[in-house]
């Protein structure tokens, strides 16, 4: 595969943003080699600059729910392109999209955006601090809520024991009110709160993990969450960035049946423009300035284009079938992969929930914990990934990361991707 275009574009950027990239994993530091410039996208598939094409299972990280470039939501971004960029005023498309949002996650009975994933779960951690009157936030390892300080922190010496930072430059002080447990561990969970319970301003989860690839919660670990935190009046935030509307109609708190105090959003809900909200139950929601007196605020929230392109994705996920689709081709790609897998004797495991799936190269059965996910073989993953990479297949450049598929995933797009994949599995075989 020819990249020269990549790689000359890739070392030009290199001398003037640090690493080359505007967010780390982008630089293929977990998978080795240079990233690929893409130029454009249609449908499931990307083009670099190269003129490579490849099918793509990242989908900008999760936005792109309907593929790349579509219609519907390219017209929308049109329309309103006409009309202007940015008034930096209250207009109708905020009170639109908020409308589809609250309509469809029946815990959010107010939204207020913002910009991007990471102001949202900042401003979730604040607004839940500010109506507790409480300082300290639970999270869970391996679970990612963007890079404020309060989210940027790891475990101490013991995981009940206070938290630390995960980057330099994090205050320790701010650390320190963030505790940070096992993801699926209910008795660590239950331990903590008989502990310190009253202490607690909020307990913040992904509700399926998908920044240590895929991860489902196990059975019974969101509901005693949920009464934990309702026992001992600490907000339960739950952070649906990335499960929002991919693995369900009312994103995973309906698919799993809890309503969380707040919930984080972003991706989908910007349909590729940067958009992030909060939202949740009134009382609390109306404790934000100017209601209330926790302060947040955004020049470019609620911007005019973003929210078009938010408003289109949101009612391009109408069709009732647009679900059910979705999951049979996650399920499709992911038995196909184990299969693949099998035939080859691979030791492989994968997980799938509706749009989003990880793929394990381990011989667990099942994989439900950060440690499992560690402990996986990661020579083997840059392997497949730069072999995928050379039969036009692009997934995420770390083991880390769910894969996402879109509307434009077809059945004819799984068995294209399947049949790339089998040269790359006899290599692994060896
Ligand atoms: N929360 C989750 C679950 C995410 O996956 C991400 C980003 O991937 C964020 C928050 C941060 O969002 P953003 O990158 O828009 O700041």
């Amino acid at each position: 595969m020819n990249t020269d275009h990549s790689s000359k574009a890739f070392n030009e950027a290199r001398a003037i943003i640090p690493g080359g990239v505007n967010s780390p994993v982008r630089a293929f530091k977990a998978v080795g080699g240079n990233p690929v410039y893409f130029s454009s996208g249609e449908g499931p598939w990307l083009v670099d600059l190269d003129g490579n094409r490849f099918i793509d299972y990242v989908g900008s990280w999760g936005p792109m729910v309907l593929g790349h470039n579509h219609p519907r939501v390219r017209d929308a971004i049109s329309a309103q392109l006409a009309k202007g960029v940015s008034f930096g005023t209250p207009h109708e498309l905020e009170t639109e999209l908020a409308r589809l949002i609250t309509a469809r996650i029946p815990s959010v009975d107010m939204v207020r955006m913002v910009s991007s994933g990471t102001e949202a779960a900042m401003t979730a951690i604040r607004l839940a601090r500010g109506f507790t009157n409480r300082e300290l936030i639970v999270k869970f390892e391996g679970c990612y809520h963007g890079h404020a300080d309060a989210l940027l922190v790891k475990a101490g010496s013991g995981a009940l024991t206070l938290g630390v930072p995960s980057s330099p430059g994090v205050p320790k002080a701010v650390a320190e009110q963030t505790l940070t447990l096992e993801f699926n561990n209910t008795s660590q969970l239950q331990q903590l709160f008989g502990r310190m319970g009253d202490s607690i301003a909020a307990v913040i989860v992904e509700p399926i993990a998908g920044n240590m690839n895929c991860v489902p919660p196990e059975p019974g670990f969101l509901e005693a969450m949920r009464e934990l935190t309702s026992q001992s009046g600490s907000i339960l935030i739950f952070d649906e960035v990335m499960t929002g509307f991919r693995v369900h109609p009312g994103s995973a708190q309906s698919l799993f049946a809890i309503e969380p105090d707040l919930t984080v959003l972003g991706k989908i809900i910007g349909g590729g423009l940067p958009v992030g909200a909060i939202g949740g139950r009134q009382d609390i929601m109306e404790h934000l300035a100017p209601t209330g007196p926790v302060y947040q605020a955004g020049t470019l929230s609620g911007n005019p284009l973003a929210m078009a392109s938010g408003i289109a994705t949101l009612e391009g996920l109408e069709d009732e079938n647009f679900y059910v689709e979705l999951e049979r081709q996650t399920k499709n790609l992911c038995s196909g992969i184990g299969e693949l897998a099998r035939t080859n004797d691979i030791p492989l495991t994968t997980n799938c929930v509706c749009g989003m799936f990880g793929l394990f190269f381990t011989e667990l059965p099942q994989i439900s914990r950060f440690a499992q996910v560690q402990a996986c073989d990661q020579g083997r993953f840059q392997q497949f990934f730069h072999g995928l990479l050379n039969q036009g297949v692009y997934i995420a450049p770390s083991a880390f990361e769910a894969g996402f598929v879109s509307g434009a995933h077809t059945a004819s797009i799984v068995d294209q991707t399947l049949e790339a994949m089998e040269p790359v599995f006899r290599a692994l075989r060896g």
